[in-house]
């Protein structure tokens, strides 16, 4: 041992340790390893500021960012029965359940919501990643249910954003039944004439995407998500084959006519509002409510509303 390892080091650890930072503060981005400050994190929508990668987003984060305001009302999901197969691996599935629940504060993996997205009405559905791996069980399907039944009940387009692991396996052949039932769903928006658009986000895997993430009117998603059906992983040791670069993610998948849009996260909000818009035969979205500065010339006096009545000499 010599000078260093027994003064300097200890010296220079306690310098670093007399300051304990909380752990949660920073994060690193998983894409170029940049710190990142969480307020500012949130404040960007978890999508790093040095490159662009999107990391997980709850849906309630997702939400406040998406509706006006931040103002949204939770659509209330109809509980189905909890481990009808009483299902065992390490945990009880119920233990597991409440560990997901304790962890992020939400009843299960998915979020409904109705509230006005750029002035436009929508109904909007959120898959929780971090809820069990967003994975698709009973709830979830009673929830896309749900989503749909208040959509074509209120007349509103429905915007799903899927993010899955797949299949919950803890609820067996019951959680493959969700994929008829939320297509079922989804029949009943369009029976209705309704917009049913599906944001694609990472990741979206296995039974999600053989029913209602694939049957969206328009299909966008975030930038390097990874969407698919069998992972690259098992494909890649079932045919023994090297795959292509950038294989079953978003860009390529948007290259290969699977899906309409990639889109920033950042910029989905003013997105969705133009497509909604277009779809729903609404006129394009006013920013701001003031009248227009050009209201005060007299060519401009007759665009102006009656609502705000330019300051002319008539007065
Ligand atoms: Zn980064």
């Amino acid at each position: 041992m010599n000078w260093i390892t027994n003064y300097v080091r200890p010296k220079i650890g306690s310098l670093f340790n007399r300051r304990e930072v909380p752990e949660n503060l920073w994060t690193k981005c998983d894409e170029c390893g940049s710190m990142l400050f969480h307020r500012e994190l949130a404040e960007n929508l978890q999508v790093c500021s040095k490159c662009g990668h999107h990391m997980a987003i709850t849906p309630r984060a997702r939400f406040e960012a998406l509706f006006d305001g931040g103002a949204f009302n939770t659509v209330p999901v109809e509980q189905p029965t909890t481990d009808p197969l009483h299902f065992r691996d390490q945990k009880k599935y119920p233990d597991r359940l409440r560990a997901a629940q304790r962890k992020t504060g939400e009843a299960e993996a998915m979020l409904v919501a109705e509230g006005e997205m750029g002035g436009v009405p929508i109904v909007a559905a959120g898959q929780d990643f971090s809820f069990m791996g967003g994975s698709m069980g009973m709830y979830v399907g009673n929830a896309i249910l749900a989503a749909a039944t208040r959509a074509v009940e209120l007349k509103r387009p429905l915007i799903l954003f899927s993010a899955a692991g797949g299949a919950r396996m803890q609820e067996g052949i019951l959680s493959l039944m969700q994929m008829p039932r939320t297509t079922v769903a989804v029949e009943m928006l369009r029976e209705a004439g309704l917009p049913y658009i599906v944001v694609l986000t990472h990741p979206t895997t296995g039974g999600v995407t053989a029913s209602y993430a694939m049957l969206g009117d328009v299909q966008i998603a975030e930038p390097n998500a990874l969407i698919c059906f069998a992972g690259p992983r098992v494909i890649e040791q079932t045919i023994r084959e090297k795959l292509p670069e950038g294989f079953q993610r978003a860009e390529y998948l948007l290259d290969h006519g699977m899906l309409d849009r990639v889109t920033d996260r950042r910029a989905l909000k003013d997105e969705l509002t133009v497509v909604l818009r277009m779809l729903t035969h609404m006129p394009a979205q006013v920013r701001g409510d003031l009248p227009a500065p050009a209201a005060t010339s007299e060519a401009a006096t007759e665009g102006a509303s009656a609502t705000h009545p330019p300051a002319t000499a008539e007065s």
